[in-house]
């Protein structure tokens, strides 16, 4: 049978780089929906309106299509923006157009209709407790503030993208706070979901880790359509 599964957790706690893995090892279709946010605050600066500007924000939703290619690659309008979305201030901008209920709405019915055929890991902030309350696995991946913010400056050195460590730590203690206290559908850990701490893991101890808890609970396999 096929499923659906949930990640949720923290910035650069790892979940788009664990849901990749895992997507390929069970043959499925991955959905980083932070990519999605920050595609809306791309659209935002591109119309030159302000991140928490409800009003303006929510008059581009219905004309920024977002699409995805079997690379990973990220399109807005059919504009390739995987890097784009990633700059700096990209982080920031999605964690504040993430804020505004209107965006939330919108986003969060693209996410569903996406996975209403299954065979999905959706990765994000609020997978298990909204967009998908009814999957059937669910993991709330989560590191320290400085293993987070070390994994972050490592990708970004080998990317060459210049960084500076310690404004990395600040932008994720920013976003973490922000995520955590905003009004609607804050950073939580689901009720059923299984927490798993990486700090101290390799990205394939994560993988096997998360594996068992799939397998354990699908002893059939997750791979086949039935
Ligand atoms: O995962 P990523 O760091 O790319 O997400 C960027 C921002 O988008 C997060 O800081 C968060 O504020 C927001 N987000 C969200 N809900 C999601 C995914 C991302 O609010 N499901």
């Amino acid at each position: 049978m096929r499923i659906n599964i949930a990640i949720d957790g923290p910035s650069a706690a790892g979940k788009s780089t664990i849901a990749k893995r895992l997507a390929k090892k069970y043959n499925y279709i991955h959905l980083d929906t932070g990519a999605m946010y920050r595609c809306i605050a791309l659209a935002c600066k591109m119309a030159d309106v302000a991140w928490k500007d409800e009003e303006e924000v929510k008059k581009l939703l219905p004309q920024s299509k977002i699409s995805f290619d079997a690379l990973g690659n990220v399109y807005l309008n059919g504009e390739n923006v995987t890097r784009r979305i990633r700059e700096k201030d990209m982080s920031m901008g999605a964690s504040d157009v993430s804020t505004l209920l209107s965006v939330r709405e919108d986003l969060v019915a693209r996410q569903k209709d996406f996975a209403k055929n299954k065979g999905i890991i959706m990765d994000g902030r609020d997978i298990g407790t909204v967009v998908l309350k009814d999957a059937e696995i669910k993991i709330f991946l989560t590191a320290s503030p400085a293993s987070r913010a070390m994994r972050r400056y490592k990708e970004n050195m080998e990317k060459g993208i210049p960084c500076d460590f310690d404004a990395l730590v600040k932008d994720i203690e920013e976003r973490d706070y922000q995520d955590t206290h905003r009004e609607h559908s804050p950073l939580t850990q689901a009720e059923d979901a299984v927490l798993v701490d990486t700090s101290e893991m390799s990205i394939e101890e994560v993988v096997d880790t998360i594996s068992n808890i799939i397998e354990t609970k699908f002893p059939e396999g997750v791979s086949e359509n039935d």
